[in-house]
C-alpha cells in the first residue's frame, strides 16, 4: 500500500503531507487567543485554552497526527451524531423525520424561540431540542450502556467513558435544556419521561473521546460505513449518507453555510472543543481545540480544517476530474461590448 493520503488525484506523500497540515497548526494556533472556552457548563471552564491536535486517517495510507490527538475532552454536541445513528438504525428515517425535521436552524445550539415560534418539531437532529427529541425516543429501546458500548465500538477506542465530573457539572446548571426538553414533552414530541431523556442526553454529551477516536468514527463514515480494516459493515449506507448530509447542512449551528462554504467537508462540532469531519472516500478527522468561537465550534480547529482542506482538497467540492487541465477561456468572461 503506497504511503500516501488518499486523495486519487494526487499522489502526495505522507511526510509532505504531514508538513502541510504542521505549517496549518501553527496558523491555527495564532486565533486561539481570539476564542474562549465553553464555562457555561461550569466544568469545561477549566479546560486548557491553548490545547491543539488532529488525527487524519485516510481510507489508504497511515494516520497522521499531531498535538494534543490523544487529550481526553468530553464529546458535547458530536454524540448528536452517535445517538441519531443509534436510532437511524433502531427506528428507520421515516419515524425520525416524523419527530425532528432536517433544516438547518439559523439559531444557536441551545435556542428554543425557533421551536416554540415556527414549528412543532425541533429544526434538526444536531441542535439540542433535535437531540432531545432523540433521546426521548431512545431511553424506550437502548440503556445508556448499550450507548456507551456502541461508541467504543464506533470510536474502535475501549478507554471511553462517562466523564461524572462534567456530567454533573451540566446536570446542576442545564435549565435551558430542561426547559427544551419540557417544552417538546408539551408538543407530543418526547413521549417517554422527560427528566430521564435529559439525563441521557447530558450523558451522551459527557462521555470522554479522543481527536484520535473521532477519525477512527469519521473514518467508518468516509467509508460508507464499513469497517477500513474488518471490511465489516458497521453502519446501513442510508444511515450513514443521512448523517452526512445533516453534517454538512447542520453540523456547525448557525454557522454551517460559511463553514461549508470554507471547509466543505461535512464536520460536527461540540463545545467540549471537538470536531469531527467526514471527507467522504478520502479520511476521517478528529480535532480537538477547547477555545471556541462565538457560535460554539473550536476557532482553531475550523482554521486548522480550512486550512488543510484547501491544501489536501479534502472538500466535498473539489474535483478532480479537470486537475490538469489548461485554463479554459469561459464565454463568460468574454463581453463583446454589443448592446
Ligand atoms: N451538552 C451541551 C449542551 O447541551 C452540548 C452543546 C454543544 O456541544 O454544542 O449545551
Amino acid at each position: 500500500m503506497p504511503n500516501t493520503l488518499h486523495v486519487d488525484y494526487d499522489l502526495m506523500t505522507h511526510d509532505e503531507s504531514e508538513k502541510i497540515i504542521r505549517e496549518a497548526m501553527e496558523k491555527a494556533r495564532q486565533v486561539i487567543p481570539e476564542g474562549k472556552v465553553a464555562d457555561y457548563i461550569p466544568e469545561l471552564g477549566k479546560a486548557d485554552p491553548n490545547k491543539l491536535g488532529i488525527c487524519i486517517y485516510p481510507l489508504q495510507g497511515e494516520k497522521i497526527t499531531m498535538g494534543d490527538y490523544q487529550t481526553r475532552f468530553t464529546i458535547q454536541s458530536i454524540s448528536k451524531i452517535i445517538s441519531l445513528c443509534v436510532a437511524l438504525e433502531i427506528f428507520g428515517a421515516k419515524k425520525i423525520f416524523e419527530k425532528v425535521e432536517a433544516e438547518p436552524s439559523g439559531e444557536a445550539f441551545n435556542s428554543l424561540v425557533e421551536l416554540d415560534l415556527n414549528s412543532n418539531k425541533p429544526y434538526n437532529p444536531l441542535i439540542n431540542s433535535g437531540a432531545l427529541a432523540i433521546a426521548g425516543m431512545l431511553i424506550e429501546e437502548v440503556s445508556f450502556h448499550d450507548m456507551l458500548r456502541f461508541s467504543r465500538e464506533l470510536c474502535s477506542d475501549h478507554d471511553i467513558e462517562l466523564n461524572r465530573k462534567v456530567y454533573e457539572s451540566e446536570m446542576s446548571t442545564c435549565s435551558r435544556n430542561r426547559a427544551i426538553a419540557y417544552l417538546l414533552e408539551s408538543k407530543n414530541i418526547i413521549e417517554s419521561d422527560v427528566e430521564d431523556a435529559l439525563k441521557f442526553y447530558t450523558k451522551m454529551c459527557s462521555l470522554d473521546v479522543t481527536a484520535e477516536g473521532l477519525s477512527n468514527f469519521a473514518n467508518l463514515l468516509a467509508n460508507d460505513g464499513v469497517g477500513n480494516i474488518t471490511k465489516k459493515r458497521y453502519l446501513a449506507s442510508d444511515t450513514v449518507r443521512i448523517l452526512k448530509t445533516l453534517m454538512l447542512t447542520c453540523g456547525m449551528y448557525d454557522g454551517s453555510g460559511t463553514y461549508a462554504l470554507e471547509v466543505g467537508i461535512p464536520t460536527k462540532s461540540g463545545v467540549g472543543g471537538g470536531l469531527m469531519a467526514v471527507s467522504d472516500k478520502r479520511a476521517g478527522i478528529g480535532v480537538f481545540g477547547p477555545s471556541l468561537d462565538p457560535r460554539g465550534n473550536s476557532i482553531a480547529g475550523c482554521r486548522l480544517l480550512k486550512e488543510i482542506s484547501r491544501k489536501l482538497r479534502l472538500s466535498l467540492f473539489f474535483d478532480s476530474t479537470y486537475l490538469g487541465a489548461s485554463r479554459i477561456d469561459y464565454s463568460l468572461n468574454q463581453r463583446t461590448g454589443e448592446e
